[in-house]
């Protein structure tokens, strides 16, 4: 069977930009991306799309209408649908007086159980979202528990591994498409269906396949290992601002070795993002109920640094300020857990922004793609309403910075590179301070204008 009918379940920053490129490469398929959030489907259907993502309103603009449909009708669209991707969240939940933490699936058992009742026609289920090794197994219970006679469901795994702010690039031009199977003809016939929906634009020697176990975990581990490589290099960072070593140095030095490579060695003020952490907790999770306690312990580590790295930033601005910011006002540029994307989830900005909050700073905030409501929210979501007078938020920079005792760069926006520093020590009050938790500014530059510059991993003496 060839597929013609796509059904994409939750239109979020995977499940929206993932079907639209679908759509865009297969003209002859027919998606339909649907879910629960009435707002965000209006959205998707108009000219401002719920998400910003360099690319995506050009592949939106093209397909919509044509072959691409957005909805909220999803009982319509799972029945219509030969295959059916679950791209719904799986955040962490947290249990046992908050010292528990693990993937929270009730999102992907909803869509189960309405997939199950509502198809009338065999199905092929994909699981795109991220999820525990072996959740396939608990989505097939559901399925066969509740189908209507006669029809039959294969299950796949193929998680996604698109990057925020590139993932439209990542979608078209990906280093591997992963899908998990079931070893059986019915199950190799459903990865050969899948894998043929991808073949419209990705060459075969791409398409990787493994049983699904292999497929569900290879995800956990690919988000692992990358978290694992920021919070070595951070690690080191820490080891540089009090040796004199340069960071950057060590990361280029090490970076030229074939066996290590160069990406992924930037040291910052943390990761961030809705993956990092949740993937690792999942990990961490499994591997205590697999009782693996030291594997567990081995992957924790990786959390524990990163929080380090997030605090050891905020106490060095505080320090710096003689030891208070109380009353101070702060200028925080970029609250986007990375450039090119709107996207807050688990900034690093939000625990800089708390820290220097709860220590009775006045914040002036701007970031080029966040808009205000949401930076409020998350800040106020674990502060007291008192606060609320001390977050200001600006629609660009130099409205940030004006009468700020320091600036501090939590995100790595290209606008921040090219503004004009010279005007922006002229507007703040003496003496200016730099925070570079990215570590894209030039730092003798900015001493020479003036500035006090501090910045991760290495020691800038004056
Ligand atoms: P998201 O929160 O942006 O989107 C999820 C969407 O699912 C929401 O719009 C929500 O309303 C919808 N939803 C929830 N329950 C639903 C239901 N029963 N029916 C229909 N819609 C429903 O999340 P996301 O960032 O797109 O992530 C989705 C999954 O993909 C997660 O498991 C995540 O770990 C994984 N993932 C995310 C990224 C990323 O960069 N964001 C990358 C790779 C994988």
């Amino acid at each position: 069977m060839v597929v013609k009918k796509i059904c994409g379940i939750g239109a979020g920053y995977v499940g929206g930009p993932t079907c639209s490129v679908i759509a865009l490469k297969c003209p002859d398929i027919q998606v339909t991306v649907v879910d629960v959030n009435h707002e965000k489907i209006a959205q998707w259907n108009s000219e401002k799309l719920p998400i910003y993502e360099p690319g995506l309103d050009e592949v939106v603009e093209k397909c919509r209408g044509r072959n691409l449909f957005f909805s909220t009708d999803m009982r319509l669209a799972i029945q219509e649908a030969d295959l059916i991707f679950i791209s719904v969240n799986t955040p962490t939940k947290t249990f046992g007086n908050g010292q528990g933490r693990a993937a929270d699936l009730k999102y992907v058992e909803n869509t189960a159980r309405i997939i199950a009742e509502v198809a009338t026609e065999d199905k092929i289920v994909v699981e795109k979202s991220t999820v525990p090794v072996r959740a396939a197994e608990s989505i097939l219970h559901i399925l066969r528990a509740n189908h209507k006679p006669g029809v039959s469901f294969q299950i796949l795994s193929n998680p996604e591994f698109l990057a925020e702010g590139t993932a439209i690039e990542n979608l078209v031009n990906p280093d591997r498409v992963l899908i998990g199977g079931h070893d059986s003809p019915e199950g190799r016939a459903a990865i050969e269906q899948l894998a043929q929906v991808y073949e419209h634009w990705i060459s075969r020697e791409k398409i990787f396949t493994t049983n699904t176990w292999s497929s569900e975990l290879s995800k956990l581990a690919a988000n692992a290992f990358l978290a694992q490589r920021i919070s070595s290099i951070n690690s080191l960072s820490a080891v540089c601002e009090v040796t004199g070593a340069d960071v950057s140095e060590v990361a280029s030095a090490i970076g030229l070795d074939s066996r290590i490579g160069s990406k992924f060695l930037q040291a910052s003020v943390g990761f961030g993002g809705s993956c990092f952490q949740k993937d690792l907790l999942n990990l961490v999770y499994i591997c205590e109920c697999l009782n693996l306690p030291q594997v567990a312990a081995y992957w924790q580590q990786v959390i524990d640094m990163n929080e380090y790295q997030k605090s050891r930033f905020s106490t060095k601005v505080i320090v710096s300020l003689f030891n208070t910011v109380t009353d101070k006002h702060i200028a925080i540029l970029g609250f986007a857990f990375k450039k090119n994307t709107g996207d807050t989830r688990d900034s690093p900005a939000i625990y800089v922004a708390k820290s220097l909050l709860d220590e009775g700073a006045v914040l002036h905030i701007y970031d080029p793609k966040v808009q205000e409501a949401l930076i409020m929210d998350n800040l106020m979501a674990c502060s007291d309403s008192h606060v609320k007078n001390r977050i200001h938020v600006y629609q660009d920079a130099y409205s940030a910075v004006e009468n700020t005792h320091a600036l501090v760069l939590c995100t790595e926006w290209d606008e921040f590179i090219e503004l004009d520093y010279e005007k922006i020590y002229s507007q703040m009050t003496k003496p200016a301070y730099i925070f570079d938790g990215r570590k894209i500014l030039d730092h003798t530059r900015l001493q020479n204008i003036g500035f006090i510059v501090q910045t991760i991993g290495k020691r800038l003496n004056r």
